[in-house]
């Protein structure tokens, strides 16, 4: 793969891939171009923290008594840009591997999120290239060819150079000291990157928090500060906005903060945030927070970038920073995972985490639907993970209702001290969406008595809210079951008597077959001839088209049928099967009704037996014209 170029420099072909990634970085244009100093300075960040920790560890005396930090100098005329770090450096094994290939995983997603983009407008976002872990190749936005040269501790230096178009060269140079030096001349339209006020600027807006000094034309530009260390009155707003978009990579502010001082059992401080909005693939890949957590400092040293050990998984998209003196510096990813100190710093700070949400519903409502609308489907599992704090939880749980307008919530509680006094149940209504739900032949029961029903829009609600069980003392039901208490006034209806609706009920048995798991007679429907229900075993229906949808389950399972007797077509039916049981429209238009409910439902698969029989009916009702 390598071959000799001229004495002492070796010529490396980038992977496929890589070439893919690097064409489009190279020939694309740019909404955010400065991303590229955030992305070097990260970088080089990264590599002074390795050395702070081993000094700090190892008592490795590795540049002991030297100054770690970055130093910028630039060049305006010349248009060049030189960053510098005294950091790990790279060895020449290690410029391959990090330089030469994407490791990463999210390589393609970001090909794939940047070609989507790419079609989209005529410009890519910067942003995107930081949010995808391809950092260092930002350079590419604004030069055209690159070099970096380096040293680690006890190795000889190297000089990588590459112009991002297929190869990339290495070669064995000079240096003495340890650490990276990135050079290049900045390609004419990225000019402003050479001028000081501008880098100046850059830096403030998206490195002032790093944690080494950065030096620029030799003034220093950012300011150091600990913010979870200072005093909670002390901190400003503004300065705890910019600090979170930098931990997070965020380019909105929170949605808002907690800071926490603990000393007790044991001592910790925290700076903890809610983003306005949860990333994309958070809600919908299991398992998506599975390694996020907050950054875990010792002893002002950053140990972890993401701590999940901090959190359980269901709050791990609360953002920051957590420091604690109780921990030994040199602990490993098993010490801390295992350590009783941070199974105590977990339990409170999930305390705090949830008290926090409860006084934003409290006394910031309108924060409190923005946060449950963009993290409540997490919370949620938290009821089937948590168990010390599922009480807490089950409080903060929000609903639509048939009483709630669109988007507005019902706690259980409001639901429950707002129910009539016969009311024994908590009842609710799944589906995709509340249009689709509240056209549900189901509800009309309901909705005539004035019984309030809860809209379980959000997926996740159908595999958490029936373990709840009992809310106050009042099971909670589907009302797609059949196992519903209608008993709170009946009242005297039009309805068929006993001996008119038994011929119906067992020819529609005929006519269904095993299609049905019953028929029964209804008292849940007003407007509607017949619905589907679930026997009082039966799998959620959303749960069902779920399984069917990841094929762990064939077809929907058997249904019962409930029939209105008070219903016109129904007394049509009663009187033509007094007639002649045997009239073939009797079983057409019960089929009919049958499939009319699963269409409803949006569970009828194959429309072109219901259209050829909806012609029949049609032309049998319009046969008296013909004569
Ligand atoms: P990321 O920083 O997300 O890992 P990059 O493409 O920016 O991705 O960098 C790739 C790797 O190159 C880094 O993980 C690091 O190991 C190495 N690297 C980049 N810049 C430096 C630097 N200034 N000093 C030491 N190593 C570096």
């Amino acid at each position: 793969m390598s071959n000799k170029k001229q004495q002492n420099v070796q010529e490396f072909e980038y992977k496929a891939e890589m070439k893919q990634l690097l064409n489009l970085i190279v020939h694309s244009l740019y909404t955010h171009p400065e991303i590229f100093l955030r992305e070097l300075i990260s970088n080089a960040s990264d590599a002074l923290s390795k050395v702070r920790f081993s000094q700090l560890t190892e008592n490795s005396t590795e540049g002991e008594g030297e100054e770690l930090k970055i130093t910028i100098t630039l060049d305006e005329k010349a248009r060049s840009f030189v960053i510098e770090d005294n950091g790990t450096g790279m060895s020449e094994e290690e410029l391959i591997n990090n330089l030469g290939t994407v490791a990463k995983s999210g390589t393609l997603g970001f090909l794939q999120a940047l070609k989507e983009q790419q079609s989209e407008k005529a410009g890519i976002d910067g942003n995107l290239i930081g949010q995808f872990g391809v950092g260092f190749y930002s350079v590419f936005m604004v030069t055209d060819e690159v070099t970096v040269e380096t040293k680690a501790e006890g190795v000889p230096g190297c000089r990588w150079c590459s112009s991002g178009e297929g190869t990339y060269t290495i070669e064995k140079i000079e240096r003495e000291k340890r650490g990276t030096r990135v050079a290049f001349t900045l390609k004419e339209d990225a000019g402003e990157f050479a001028e000081e006020y501008r880098v100046e600027s850059v830096i403030r807006k998206y490195s002032n928090f790093v944690d080494f000094p950065i030096y620029l034309d030799n003034k220093r530009v950012n300011s150091i500060t600990a913010l979870w260390q200072q005093q909670k009155s002390d901190l400003k707003e503004e300065e705890v906005n910019e600090f979170y978009k930098f931990i997070s990579v965020d380019y909105q502010e929170p949605l808002d903060y907690l800071h926490l001082s603990l000393e007790g059992v044991v001592n910790f401080k925290a700076l903890l945030f809610l983003p306005k909005e949860a990333p994309m693939d958070m809600l919908y890949q299991q398992g998506a927070l599975e390694n996020h957590g907050p950054q875990l400092y010792v002893r002002k040293v950053m140990i972890q970038h993401e701590c999940k050990d901090l959190l359980p998984e269901y709050l791990r998209f609360v953002k920051g920073v957590v420091e604690t003196e109780d921990l030994p510096l040199n602990v490993s990813r098993e010490v801390v995972q295992n350590s009783p100190v941070m199974a105590k710093i977990r339990q409170i700070l999930t305390t705090k985490i949830i008290a926090w949400f409860e006084s934003l519903a409290q006394d910031h409502t309108e924060k409190f639907r923005q946060f449950y609308k963009a993290f409540g489907p997490v919370v949620k599992i938290g009821l089937n993970t948590d168990f010390t704090n599922r009480e807490k939880l089950i409080e903060l749980l929000r609903f639509e209702s048939t009483k709630t307008g669109d988007g507005e919530y019902v706690t259980l509680r409001e639901y429950v001290d707002r129910m009539d006094e016969g009311q024994k149940e908590i009842y609710y209504l799944s589906g995709d969406n509340r249009q689709q739900m509240l056209s549900s032949p189901n509800l009309e029961y309901f909705r005539k008595k004035g019984i309030e029903v809860l809209l379980l829009v959000d997926p996740v609600d159908v595999f958490v809210i029936p373990s709840i069980n009992k809310y106050d003392e009042k099971p909670l039901k589907s009302i797609e079951k059949a196992d519903i208490d209608f008993s709170a006034g009946e009242e005297e209806k039009d309805a068929l008597k006993e001996n008119m609706i038994e011929p119906v009920l067992r020819i529609f048995k005929e006519a269904l077959g095993d299609r049905v798991e019953d028929v029964v007679e209804s008292h849940r429907l007003v407007n509607s001839p017949v619905t589907l229900v679930g026997g009082k075993d039966a799998v959620d229906p959303q749960i069902e088209k779920m399984l069917r949808m990841m094929k762990q389950s064939e077809g929907p399972g058997k249904k019962i049928l409930e029939v209105n007797p008070s219903h016109p077509v129904i007394k049509n039916l009663a009187g033509l099967c007094l007639l002649n049981e045997n009239d073939a429209l009797i079983r057409t238009t019960m089929s009919q009704l049958y499939e009319g409910a699963l269409l409803l439902e949006g569970s009828l698969e194959g429309t072109a037996d219901f259209i050829s029989r909806m012609n029949e009916i049609i032309e049998a009702a319009t046969r008296k014209a013909k004569a």
